[in-house]
Parts: C-alpha cells; structure tokens; sequence
C-alpha cells in the first residue's frame, strides 16, 4: 500500500489542483476514461470539469483545450471509473464496528470468545461489550455458540454479539438477566429464542427475536450517531464509493445526515431508506424528502424486511428447507401487513425497497407490487426487492414484468456458496443469486455490498460479480459460472444502475455532459487487468462533485 501511494503522488499533486479549482474550468487528460453510455461502455481521454459537474468529455486525438482561467491536468495514462455507488450498505453499522469486537473470520468459539475478553479489557468504560461478525457454519460442529461460552470474558458486563447476517444475536449470561429473560420468556412473532433440550434459552436469539435483548442496550447519543456516520462515509470514500444507498434508517440518522450536510461533511451522496416501524409512518405520510446539500442526501424509500437470511434459515421459502424438515423460515410480515405498506408508500410518492431472500419472501413482494402498486406507480415508483437471493425460476421473469429492481449483493454468492446449497438443495440452486438469469430476462439489477455484511469495497463485489470466484480464486470456473456476468454489466450494476436504482441516473452514475463530475483515479485498467486481479485493484483518489474527498 505504501509503495503504491509512493507511485502515485505526482499524478496527485497535479490532481489536487481539482479541490481548489471549483469555480473555474479544469481540464484532465491523458487518461483512459471508461463511463457506461447508451451502447455499451465509452472509452475518453480526459473530460472537461466546470463548477464540479462535466462540461464535456475529450476523445482521444482531440486537441487539450487551453487558455486563461484552465487549469490544466496530465493523468499520465492512469484509468479512471465514474464514482462507484454502493446500493445497499447500512452506513452506522459499518462506523460502529469500528468501535465494537470484530469477530469476522474467528474460526472457532474459542477464538471469538478469546476476542471479546481481549476487547473487554481493552474497553473498560463500555457499559455493554457488543461486537459482530461471527458465523457458526465456519466453526467445527456449525453448532451456535452459548451464553455459557462467554462466562468470565467480560468482568461482569453483559455482552450482545451480532451473528456475520446480522440476523441473529448471541449474549451472555449478564445480558439474559438484564432482558430478564427466563425459561417462561415465549419466542416473539418472527423470532425464534434458541433454547437446549430443556427448554432453557441458551444465548442465541434469531430474528425479531433480538428485539428482547436490544431494546435494553444504551442508545449513541446524536453527535456518536454524526461521528460515526462520517467515519463510516469517510471509510468508504476510501475505497471508490461515491454514493452509498443506506438500508434502512431511522429519523435520528437521517437528522444526523441533515445536520452534517449543513455542515458541508457529507463526503459521499447518500441515498437513505428509511426503515419501516411505527415511528417511520408518520414520516411516511408527510411524503418524500426531496434531495438536499448539491444531490448529497435525499430519501424517498422506505425499507422494509418479508423475511430473514438463509445462514440462519430465517429466509422464507415456499418448501421446506432442504437441511431443516418441517422448516420454511420466519415471515415478518403478514401478506396483509406488506401490502397495507405498499399502498401507504405509493400513495405518498415512495420508493419501497423490500428485503427478500427466500423464494417465498420474494414472490410475496413480487405479488405485493403486482396487486398494491399501479402499472403506472411500478414505472415511476422505482420498487426494488433487496437480496432477491433465492427466486423460484418462474418468478425471474416477473421482476421484468413488474418493473421490479433486483438490488443485489454479488459477494454474498461468494460467501455463501458453501452454505446455500445446504439449505434449499440442488434444485431450488438454480435460482439463487441467479443474475445472469434475471439479465437475460429484462431484470434491471442494481449492484452492493451489505456492508457491514460483507467488506465494503466495491471491487470485491465486481470481481464477485465477474469471477463467481471468492478471492482466493475457488472455485475454479466459479461457483455456477453461468451465472457470470461481463466486466461492462457488472461496472454497471456500480454505477449507472445504482444510479437509476436512486432515481439519480440524470446526475450520477457516468461521466456525461452536466452530471457531477463525481470520479475516481485507479492503479489499474478495470478491463485489462487478468480477472483474478479486479479485487486488488486500488482506489489512489476519489472526487466528488469535482472535489477529491480522499488524502
Ligand atoms: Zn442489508
């Protein structure tokens, strides 16, 4: 990394001449520019950026142009992409694990438990040890670890550990005594209470069963909320985000984005989705809030959740499971429910992004925009399924019909590959994280991370996207490597679909005449480099509306 920057710095001191040269015209060439266009993928060399929006793009051969008031800039030669966008991260998540135990990757009970005493006595002011990221399938005996596991680790304060899906909670006992929660305590709507064979709760808690114990964990106050939003923007900026759409926030973030827009500290444009809860539907029926800060915030979808994730078969599929009999996952709306929701939604002029991963909680969504959502509204309104992971076949094409936006996740097929098939068997496979399938069938596909979920670099989920591979190359060929897709479809899904997915195609997502010159200068040409390489290409600087945002 070190060298790299080394590399590059007298591109980035030219480059820097953008930050303070707003007002006036700069013109970059030199470089191999690739924007998605009508067609296919465009290749400049240079644009022309006035007032931090393009003025005009330079093909290769055209005279550099010159006079009093440019600033002129050489790229020597490197590749630059529009920004990218992430369409489904949750930006405070991803800030807090920066302040919380990090368990992603332990691979046993032993080590996560090791982490969290380290963490706890590193943190003795925490009045709750909470950290994230663990996954008992990667554990030997794929069993969920207990209360009893974190006896001693934390001096006493109770402990509340998110599961890698974020889909299921493991504490301890200080936790359990504080949620007061008994053998007697009954598993809520939608939510499972893991208990032994006695029926005592063992520390695992599924779904909106999490509820129980959360609702007993200290709120952040405004200003961490701000902090740790900005962290988190910064973080990703870092890595070629310039836009993230944020998956399901509530008032006090969006007034924390609000308050740091005035401020001039959104680094990033943010797409918020505010979550579905009782509070959100009084916001709700006020209407959209239109974009604010130059197009940096803006929320006009609601996010709501059908069902759970597949690692904890909370996913609701139409059969059974295949690793579970008798098991179909936790719906955690009722169809009555979901539909009331979409109507209110389209109503007041609202997106609805509805997360769906099972089969069953996919076609739910998919009938609930049919029935709830006019033709006209489909066409207007945007509606996208988030995951859209497991779809049986005939639904695919439904997502075309219905003008449905799948918003999917390409290095979730990576990580899970050794997992799903467990789950929904050979045959249901063909369905899940099928994006080849949904391209062909006319599906508009908008592409993210989930971060916290999985890392936020969006070149892990282009490399995901194009390789079926994980980073270490397995398997070979890809995991179902028909369902690969090109380098342009997947740079696409990154930005100009996001893009579209934000309803912000006219200003982001290429490099065009009169959008934000929102761009980033990488170490290596996206489409040239051996596909085995496209995750370790490096983000040396990031601009948005024209002004770099990284160091
Ligand atoms: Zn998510």
């Amino acid at each position: 990394m070190q060298s790299l920057t080394r590399s590059l710095l007298p591109c980035g001191l030219l480059l820097a001449a953008l930050a303070t040269a707003n007002a006036q015209t700069v013109v970059v060439h030199n470089a191999k520019v690739y924007t998605p266009q009508a067609g296919g993928i465009r290749e400049y060399a240079g644009i022309v950026i006035e007032h931090g929006k393009v003025q005009k793009l330079l093909e290769a051969g055209t005279a550099v142009p010159a006079g009093s008031g440019i600033t002129i800039v050489d790229a020597r030669g490197r590749t630059i992409l529009p920004g990218l966008i992430d369409a489904h991260g949750h930006m405070l998540g991803l800030g807090q694990l920066q302040l919380q135990v990090d368990l992603r990757g332990s691979s046993s009970t032993k080590e996560a438990v090791d982490r969290v005493r380290t963490f706890a006595k590193a943190n003795p002011n925490d009045r709750w040890i909470i950290g994230n990221g663990w996954n008992q399938v990667l554990w030997t005996g794929k069993q969920f670890p207990t209360a009893a596991d974190l006896e001693g680790a934390t001096s006493g304060r109770p402990a509340m550990l998110s599961r890698v899906d974020g889909h299921a909670i493991w504490v301890n006992r200080e936790a359990l005594k504080i949620a007061g929660i008994t053998r007697a305590t009954q598993d809520p709507p939608g939510g499972q209470i893991v208990r032994d064979a006695s029926g005592e709760p063992t520390g695992v808690f599924v779904d909106a069963a999490s509820a129980l114990i959360e609702k007993h964990v200290p709120a952040p106050t405004d200003q961490e909320i701000e902090r740790t939003l900005s962290a988190a923007m910064k973080s990703v900026a870092a890595l070629g985000l310039t836009g993230a759409h944020d998956a399901g926030i509530d008032a006090r973030q969006y007034a924390a984005y609000q308050s740091l827009g005035k401020k001039q500290q959104l680094s990033i444009r943010i797409y918020a989705m505010l979550a579905d809860s009782e509070a959100a539907r009084a916001t709700i029926a006020k209407g959209i809030q239109p974009a604010q800060f130059d197009d940096r915030l803006q929320m006009r979808s609601v996010k709501a959740w059908v069902d759970g994730a597949l690692g904890s078969r909370g996913a609701t599929m139409i059969q059974d499971y295949s690793d579970e009999p008798h098991h179909r996952g936790l719906a955690l709306y009722t169809p009555a429910q979901i539909g009331e929701l979409a109507s209110l939604t389209a109503k007041h002029g609202w997106q609805l992004n509805i997360h769906a991963i099972g089969d069953a909680g996919n076609r739910l969504t998919l009938d609930t925009f049919e029935q709830r959502l006019t033709a006209a509204q489909r066409q207007s309104l945007r509606p996208r399924i988030e995951h859209a992971q497991v779809i049986a076949l005939e639904d695919i094409p439904r997502f075309a019909k219905l003008n449905v936006i799948a918003s999917i996740q390409p290095t979730h097929a990576t990580s899970d590959m050794n997992m799903a098939e467990d789950r929904v068997g050979p045959q249901r496979i063909k369905g899940a994280y099928a994006w080849r399938s949904l391209l062909d069938a006319g599906v508009r596909l908008a592409g993210g991370s989930d971060f916290p979920v999985e890392l936020p670099n969006p070149f892990f989920g282009l490399h995901a996207a194009v390789t079926r591979q994980d980073r270490d190359g397995h398997p070979p060929g890809g995991w179902y490597g028909d369902q690969k897709l090109t380098r342009a479809e997947a740079l696409r899904l990154f930005t100009i679909d996001a893009a579209y997915a934000a309803f912000m195609e006219q200003s982001v997502g290429s490099l065009e005449p009169g959008k934000w010159a929102d761009f980033i200068i990488i170490d290596r040409d996206y489409f040239k480099v051996p596909e085995s390489e496209i995750d370790d290409i490096g983000v040396m600087e990031t601009y948005v509306a024209g002004k770099k945002v990284t160091k």
